[in-house]
């Protein structure tokens, strides 16, 4: 198991040893969703915020 900065708010977001790249990853802290782009080194790329990371418009 390794883990990977949410890009939203930075929190450790946990990558199961069995996920692989184009899976998604939801943050537990800010609900935002992220795809794994690359698992050596674990990178996550912003797909949504989650309704935490939102501001108003
Ligand atoms: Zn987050």
């Amino acid at each position: 198991m390794q883990k990977s900065k949410c890009p939203v708010c930075g929190s450790d977001v946990v990558i199961n040893d069995d996920a692989f790249e184009g899976d998604i990853v939801e943050c537990a802290i800010c609900n935002s969703i992220s795809e794994i782009v690359s698992l050596n080194p674990a990178t996550l790329n912003l797909v949504e915020e989650g309704p935490k990371g939102k501001e108003e418009e």
